[in-house]
């Protein structure tokens, strides 16, 4: 008798759009990393700023929600490099966002995540702050649904590398907020959201959802490389547009939104990057020749002071992506391939039984590489030769 070949164990792997496919686009071997000693996906790449900033909107949305609205701007009592993480002093007041961001700290350190610096701690705060009370008013009204999971599964695309494999299918998610079209009828046309919206899309009629996602940095220069962020940005939206799409209480999905909360307080570097792209035609909001705000950043040294307009920095802080179809089919092709691609590392590595052999050094952006924990044993950052190029703060 003939026995049948028992078949490769086969699982479903469980993707997260940020901390799986962004990450390892970054790059392959900081990615593996940052997974610690199991195969990827066993937890996603630590990202302390990105999730400290989603946990301040969702909590002071909450707040907002549960008392009928807030007086903006909550109050802040600025944390220094003295401060160390903990109870904030007593008698702070109860709306004080170093109230609203302590529990969110102490949660994120219960999963083994901390902020990189003193520093690094004082800008998400700061960075928060300016999310909160300048994009607040505007956003707050428009939210339908809160923090909603969206997930899916989707097939494998066919692996070129002929390698046993594990998974057929696989699962991808992802968290985001839902804005709806009667909100949006509500609010009134100097909105900043809501203008930018129907400035993307000036036919939007009938009934429809808007989804919203956060991004701790600054706008990324409009860029058509696949690693980029800029394109990055734009599948991700569209992914989630598409894994909302499946939910049964979901309305036709007009746009997404990413939210680049740097944009909102820039500092010294950010304001250096907006001039070179400005001069270099390289990004698509730049401010209208002869006011103040083009002065401040065609003239900009470093080390100045910057004090862009409120109604700049919003329209640089809000990117609003159309989706139709066609975009959502283009958007999820590509990050199947990203999620095939991971899947014919995890299986080379489990042949090969080599980290390094599996997983390319390859991140093209010099930022990733000086926050990489990894980096004095990388022979691809120690190689004086690669090309550099940096992202700004993320
Ligand atoms: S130093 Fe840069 S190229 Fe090397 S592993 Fe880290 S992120 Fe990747």
């Amino acid at each position: 008798m003939e026995l049948p070949i028992k078949r490769p164990d086969r699982i479903v792997p469980d993707y997260s759009l940020t901390g799986d496919v962004l990450s390892f686009s970054r790059c392959q071997r900081s990615y593996r990393y940052y997974n610690g000693s199991a195969l990827p996906p066993s937890r996603p790449v630590q990202m302390w700023y990105g999730e400290f900033i989603h946990g301040m909107m969702e909590r002071t949305f909450r707040l907002w929600q549960d008392r009928g609205g807030l007086p903006f701007p909550l109050p802040y009592t600025a944390i220094t490099e003295n401060d160390m993480p903990g109870e904030p002093p007593a008698g702070i007041d109860a709306l004080d966002l170093r109230v609203v961001g302590w529990p969110i700290e102490q949660a994120l350190a219960h999963q083994g995540k901390f902020a990189r610096s003193a520093d690094a701690r004082i800008s998400a705060y700061e960075r928060a702050e300016a999310a909160v009370n300048q994009l607040g008013p505007h956003l707050f009204p428009l939210i339908d649904v809160a923090e909603r999971k969206v997930l899916g599964t989707r097939p494998l695309p066919a692996s070129e590398v002929h390698l046993a494999e594990r998974a057929a299918r696989y699962v991808l998610q992802g968290i985001i907020d839902v804005l709806g079209h009667t909100q949006l009828d509500g609010q009134p046309s100097e909105n900043a959201i809501k203008r930018a919206i129907m400035a993307a899309n000036p036919h939007l009629t009938g009934e429809y959802e808007i989804i919203i996602d956060y991004k701790g940095s600054r706008r990324p220069r409009v860029d058509d490389d696949p690693r980029g962020d800029w394109k990055l940005g734009e599948w991700q939206v569209q992914t989630y547009a598409w894994l909302r799409s499946q939910q049964v209480d979901a309305r036709p999905v007009a746009a997404g939104i990413l939210i680049y909360v740097s944009e909102l307080a820039p500092g010294s570097k950010e304001m250096t990057m907006l001039s070179t792209e400005m001069r270099n035609g390289w990004t698509d909001i730049v401010p209208t020749t002869g006011t103040p705000d083009y002065y401040q950043v065609s003239g900009w040294t470093p080390g100045s002071q910057a004090n862009l307009s409120l109604p700049f920095r919003l329209q640089r802080a809000i990117r609003v992506i159309p989706v139709t179809e066609a975009s959502m089919a283009e958007a999820t092709a590509a990050i199947d391939g990203v999620v095939r691609t991971i899947e014919d590392r995890v299986a080379h590595e489990r042949q090969s039984m080599q980290i390094k052999q599996s997983w390319p050094a390859d991140s093209n952006d010099d930022d990733t590489c000086v926050a990489c924990d990894f980096r004095v044993s990388c022979e691809h950052y120690n190689d004086p030769t690669r090309r550099r190029r940096g992202r700004g703060p993320s």
